[in-house]
């Protein structure tokens, strides 16, 4: 499918045409900066021809009228879908989303939360549509990979009114750092959802994500792209108190402060420019306010690094994006040094010989570093085509509500466990089968101990498995006094401990989760729906007194498998369910996505 993309910021107007049938072609890409009395700089390139020079828009609504007559110049046509991208979607657009007079309604509600960014974004696509009225147009949200960040992340410790107001951390870059995430652990060669990565995005604005086993932890971006690290004019991390410090001692107002932190601090207030290659260029000519403003930039790049680390409990890639992270290899090495102790060393032939044509992503940790360390080019107008392909392949209308199942809490057991609770060489019994074929619940019960009190009557569900699971609700998790995840069955790495108890003695295990919920699917039924294994799904609950729309939704495909959706007792309250209660899967693009309440 042909998708152009537009990114429209403030004072450029960058965009692109891919084909994103199996190899993702980018076809043209074309970029409008600069803007000035009656004039712009343009550059325009294929992969035969490329050309750059002034163009005569004074601004961004001229330069996006411009783009159908560049377009028909290059001989770019059959266009079939144009992708957006939105800087804030707020808590409102967790998926990529259709525009149309309600979404955009709603993303305009959203400007405060982005002044500068959201109203060009909104222009671009006001134009889009009336030049293309065909066509669809999807909006795909720099902030909607971030909704997976739990609340102890995203909550800021101030008064109930602020939070209730909107004061709460976002984050920003994520189709960046989604793809940088993906990048790498398809160069890893394994899934992203069996990795603990921390994506390092270092251009004019630059940010730190914890890429979690697939999903987004935390971010150095905040309520707004200014919290966290040192940018090329944007301060990042600033005590607060600051506001009433250069009140009371400059005079300055809260507008002129924040201008200041957007717009004059970071390397350009530090160092003189905000162009990471002048700064290195001034140091090395050995200008003491440069060698400040580079260590600086490196050291709370370094902290951040550091604190994801410890956030996701182990660490197996860095990896390092943007036009800083991708060319500069002496603020690589910076940020690295000191980082030993954790396992992440550099090899420092590797650091200086990166090169990143064709979306590749070299390896560049030491021989025997436990960390990765990996470079590549971010590719946000190619990830924003993509997600605009699949949401449309999406089916808009789906045949068959989903039956959903309510697993109360149980635990499945390794040989070993079930040798120290029932005795050596004990087999369980098995009972009640259950719906997915080969599994049934045992006669045996287990207790569930932990530092706060203990779940008697644990089921256990069979056959045995290779590591032990313990699969609680939120509540019995309090119950217990510990702080159980939310991780998908079998991704156990890192999880709480717990004491199991038996007939015949205790068995100490790590294993404690709350399980992700999920959609068990067969791979015809799952073809019929238009659904792939790994996807994510919507599911509306409609109901007499309750119902509730779960997102996030993952589906598993499994030959043999009973559809069959599963949700803990917590879920099922919260959405009223009744024994055969049934869910819809929420239709193609979803426009009106709920966040996720983690
Ligand atoms: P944006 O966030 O606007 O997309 P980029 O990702 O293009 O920005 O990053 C721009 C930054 O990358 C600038 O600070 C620029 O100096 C820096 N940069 C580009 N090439 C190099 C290089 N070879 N060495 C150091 N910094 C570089």
């Amino acid at each position: 499918m042909r998708v152009l993309v537009f990114n429209a910021g403030s004072s450029s107007l960058k965009f692109g045409v891919f084909d994103t049938g199996t190899d993702n072609v980018q076809l043209f890409k074309g970029s409008f900066e600069r803007f000035r009395d009656g004039q712009c700089n343009f550059r325009f390139c294929t992969d035969t021809r490329d050309e750059a020079g002034e163009a005569p828009h004074s601004d961004l609504s001229a330069a996006i009228a411009a783009v159908p007559g560049v377009l028909a110049d290059w001989g770019i046509d059959g266009l079939r879908a144009i992708g957006h991208r939105i800087a804030h979607g707020g808590a409102e657009f967790a998926a990529p989303a259709r525009l149309d007079s309600a979404t955009l309604a709603m993303i305009d509600g959203l400007t405060p939360l982005a002044p500068l960014h959201n109203p060009a974004n909104l222009e671009a696509v006001h134009i889009a549509m009336s030049v293309w009225p065909e066509l669809p147009q999807i909006g795909v949200f720099d902030t909607s990979y971030h909704l997976t960040n739990p609340a102890r992340a995203t909550t800021y410790a101030v008064p109930k009114a602020w939070r209730q107001a909107g004061l709460r951390r976002y984050g920003f870059h994520g189709t960046s750092h989604k793809y940088v995430a993906e990048r790498a652990a398809q160069e890893i060669g394994q899934p992203v959802s069996a990795l603990r990565i921390i994506s390092v995005h270092l251009g004019n604005g630059a940010s730190v994500c914890a890429v979690n086993l697939g999903l987004s932890m935390d971010s150095s971006m905040g309520l707004t792209p200014l919290e966290g690290l040192v940018m090329g004019t944007r301060s990042g991390d600033v005590d607060p108190g600051a506001f009433g410090f250069l009140s009371r001692q400059l005079g300055l107002s809260v507008t002129e402060i924040e201008a200041a932190l957007y717009n004059d601090s970071g390397l350009k207030a530090l160092a003189g420019s905000s162009d990471m290659r002048d700064v290195e260029d001034r140091a090395a000519a050995g200008e003491s306010d440069a060698q400040l403003a580079i260590n600086l930039y490196a050291y709370r790049v370094r902290k951040y690094i550091g604190a994801y680390a410890a956030a996701m409990g182990g660490l197996d890639a860095v990896v390092f994006t943007g036009g800083i992270g991708e060319n500069s290899a002496s603020m690589r090495r910076r940020i690295c040094d000191g980082l030993e102790f954790m396992g992440l060393r550099l090899d420092h032939d590797l650091n200086q010989a990166v090169q990143l044509d064709n979306r590749a992503a070299p390896q560049i940790q030491a021989y025997g570093a436990k960390v990765r360390v990996i470079v590549t080019e971010t590719a946000e107008q190619l990830q924003i085509a993509r997600e605009v392909a699949t949401a449309l392949a999406r089916p808009t209308t789906l045949p068959e509500p989903i039956p959903v199942a309510v697993s109360a809490r149980h635990v499945h057991l390794s040989p070993e466990a079930v040798a120290a609770l029932f005795g050596p060489g004990y087999e369980l019994t098995p009972g009640k089968p259950l719906r997915q074929p080969g599994n049934w619940a045992a006669q045996e019960r287990v207790t569930v101990e932990g530092p706060k009190g203990r779940l008697e009557r644990v089921a256990i569900l069979g056959p045995m498995r290779g590591q032990t699971q313990i699969e609680v609700s939120r509540t019995d998790s309090f119950a217990l006094g510990i702080d159980a995840p939310v991780r998908d069955s079998g991704q156990l790495a890192g999880t709480p401990r717990v004491r199991l108890h038996g007939p015949a003695g205790s068995y100490d295990t790590d294993g404690l989760i709350v399980a992700a919920r999920h959609i068990h699917i067969s791979p015809a039924d799952a073809q019929a729906r238009g659904l792939a294994d790994g996807d994510f799904v919507d599911v509306r609950i409609t109901g007499p007194e309750r119902g509730l729309t779960f997102t996030r939704t993952l589906i598993r495909v499994q030959p043999g498998a009973f559809t069959e959706m599963h949700i803990d007792t917590d879920e099922a309250n919260a959405a009223g369910i009744r024994a055969g209660s049934e869910g819809e899967l929420v239709p193609g693009v979803a426009a009106q996505a709920v966040t996720p309440a983690r």
